[in-house]
């Protein structure tokens, strides 16, 4: 029996047993993929911090193909999600909050290049300083088109016909964002900078992404419920940074 060897993210870990973890990694040869990682709680254990939410680790897989469950050999890190120190709460909620995106879109044992590669620029780009807010839309964003779930933005979901310039009118019937002829639209309404956010996001790396427009919420709401009606069920960090984020407004 040979070993899987490939580049992953961890995305979470579950204690098993009285020193063991379970690991969920999103890796680039199989997608995602769950390992015991035996000795991990203990005091001398030989993964150390590799196995830190959004670590970048290369590992080496036992057990056969198209098992449910993997015995973690080696995990060598090469990037942590968490370099010692500078860590403010708002990119750490936001690190795990892309990781809880990353678990939910992604298909056990489905190797997905593509969202491989989002992820690894993604976690790159926030610890290079990138706004987390403006990673979070991108993020939304990328996963929900890489699952063929977000609505043409130049195109009339009714009646093909090209959209104008300026904001977007969602229309839930259509499932995507009408012309006025095809109105009058249930809403919500992307405002322009909204719009041109998604544009840019979709022709640019996440590095290059300098901010979060002024209509951001909106944003962040429309996606909320493209994902929620996609996964029928709301993700938990989203509600946990929206709670601290009240807190915070109101202290
Ligand atoms: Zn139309």
């Amino acid at each position: 029996m040979s070993a899987i060897a490939s580049d992953a993210l961890v995305l979470r870990t579950l204690k098993l047993g009285e020193t063991s973890k379970i690991v969920v990694l999103l890796t680039r040869e199989r997608g995602k993929v769950r390992a015991v990682a035996k000795g991990a709680r203990g005091p001398r254990s030989r993964y150390h911090s590799s196995l830190e939410p959004l670590s970048e680790v290369r590992v080496e897989l036992h057990g056969r193909q198209g098992t449910d469950l993997y015995r973690l050999g080696q995990c060598e890190l090469v990037r942590s999600a968490f370099p010692a120190g500078d860590r403010g709460l708002e990119t750490a909620l936001s690190l795990s909050y892309f990781a809880e995106l990353l678990d939910a879109f992604s298909q056990e044992g489905e190797a997905e290049d593509a969202a491989y590669r989002l992820a690894v620029a993604i976690v790159r780009a926030a610890e290079d300083g990138v706004d987390p807010a403006a990673l979070a839309r991108y993020l939304e964003a990328w996963l929900l088109k890489l699952h063929g779930l977000y609505p043409p933005l130049d195109r009339c979901a009714a009646c093909g016909g090209l959209l104008p310039r300026g904001a977007l009118r969602y229309h839930r019937a259509a499932h995507g964002f009408v012309c006025d002829d095809c109105g009058p639209a249930s809403g919500p309404v992307l405002p322009e900078g909204a719009r041109a956010f998604v544009v840019d996001a979709f022709r640019r790396a996440p590095a290059a992404m300098t901010g979060v427009p002024a209509e951001a919420a909106v944003l962040e709401s429309f996606h909320q419920d493209l994902i929620t009606n996609h996964l029928e069920r709301a993700l938990r960090s989203q509600r946990v940074m929206r709670d601290v984020a009240r807190e915070t407004r109101e202290r």
